[in-house]
């Protein structure tokens, strides 16, 4: 099921989850108006299995803006 995501380009699109090494299915969107400025956009890489707890990590603290798939993420939001 996941060969497709295993050549990605020549890109490593790993999960950001501690100690997760499984490829990337979503990309979270973040901004921390605290320190980034409101147009920024941090890149959080999730795997199918972590990608609930990380964007809800994300949303509590109001911080996640969008959450799209790994093959929708552009070279600048990485
Ligand atoms: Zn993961």
């Amino acid at each position: 099921m996941n060969t497709n995501l295993s050549k990605l380009d020549d890109h490593t699109v790993v999960c950001s989850a501690k100690g997760c090494r499984v490829n990337a299915a979503y990309g979270l969107l973040w901004n921390n108006p605290k320190l980034h400025t409101p147009e920024r956009r941090k890149t959080w890489l999730a795997c199918e299995n972590h990608a609930d707890s990380l964007s809800d990590f994300l949303s509590k603290r109001g911080f996640l803006k969008d959450a799209v798939p790994v093959s929708e993420l552009t070279d600048e939001m990485s």
